[in-house]
């Protein structure tokens, strides 16, 4: 059986009176580059918040490879998932290093010295986000791509089992998105970490996704691979939208265009 960086179980949620999971369940599979999309509002960002313990849900919804996410310690769930959260800026004056630093508090505690150690995989971290040249830079002075890069930097000094990342490349142009995403999935190849990803571009999805997992209205309503998923009766059906899909080699994952007009 494929080991899971964890799963949900018939988790419900209702924000106040208005219900938006009913016994929602999934598996991420460890070493995969996963997907979380589907049009705004369909529950994306609060299944990530309930994996991350921000909203509350009831023991045995969310398993974790030590066990249940309710008995964790904090230090444990740090050192297991990390977040690069939506768009999200720091107005502080902290270098791009200091940073990424604090990636390597939830391994020592807030108030420690770093190791050797740490920085050592700080600066490995910066390494693979390609960032080395920016270290003394003002986390306040990067670009769009720049900060981005630096926050899943800081996510991988955590040294977690798993990623979860909100929206990473939503604000950014077409190079910095292919870039980022490219270094994503590069860490995954290289066994890093496990990504799982909310993402808007269906082709972004399709070319870096080993698993898809498809919401609407609050509904896992497909997962499997991108060719499972992104069919064009799916993809019509859930974001209304008219689309062509394009294959331009049997063995590449379908161009998806929308029909703008
Ligand atoms: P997505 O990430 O797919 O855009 P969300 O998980 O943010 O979707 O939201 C799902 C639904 O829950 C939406 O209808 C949204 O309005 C609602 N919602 C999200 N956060 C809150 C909140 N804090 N209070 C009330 N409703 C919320």
């Amino acid at each position: 059986m494929q080991s899971v960086v964890g799963s949900i179980r018939n988790l419900n949620w209702s924000y106040r009176d208005k219900p938006l999971f009913t016994n929602v369940s999934t598996d991420f599979p460890s070493g995969a580059f996963i997907s979380i999309i589907g049009p705004n509002g369909s529950g994306k960002t609060t299944l990530l918040r309930h994996f991350l313990r921000i909203l509350p849900s009831p023991k045995g919804t969310i398993i974790l490879p030590d066990g249940d996410l309710q008995d964790y310690q904090q230090i444990d769930l740090a050192k297991h998932i990390s977040y690069v959260p939506q768009q999200s800026r720091l107005e502080y004056d902290f270098t791009v290093y200091e940073c990424i630093a604090m990636g390597r508090y939830a391994h020592g505690g807030r108030f420690s010295t770093l190791t050797n150690d740490d920085h050592l995989l700080i600066t490995k971290a910066m390494e693979a986000m390609e960032l080395t040249q920016l270290e003394k830079r003002l986390a306040t002075e990067l670009s769009g791509g720049e900060y981005q890069r630096m926050l899943i930097a800081r996510a991988l000094a955590q040294q977690s089992s798993v990623i979860l990342l909100d929206e990473p490349v939503s604000h950014l142009d077409v190079h910095n998105q292919r870039e980022i995403l490219s270094l994503l999935r590069c860490l995954v190849e290289q066994k890093i970490t496990t990504v799982v990803c909310v993402l808007h571009d269906l082709n972004a999805v399709s070319a870096f996704s080993d698993l898809v997992i498809m919401m609407d209205s609050g509904k896992i309503v497909a997962e499997g691979s991108v060719e499972e998923v992104l069919t064009k009766e799916r993809i019509e059906e859930v974001y209304k939208v008219s689309v062509e899909l394009h294959y331009t080699s049997p063995s590449k994952p379908p161009l998806v265009m929308p029909k703008w007009r």
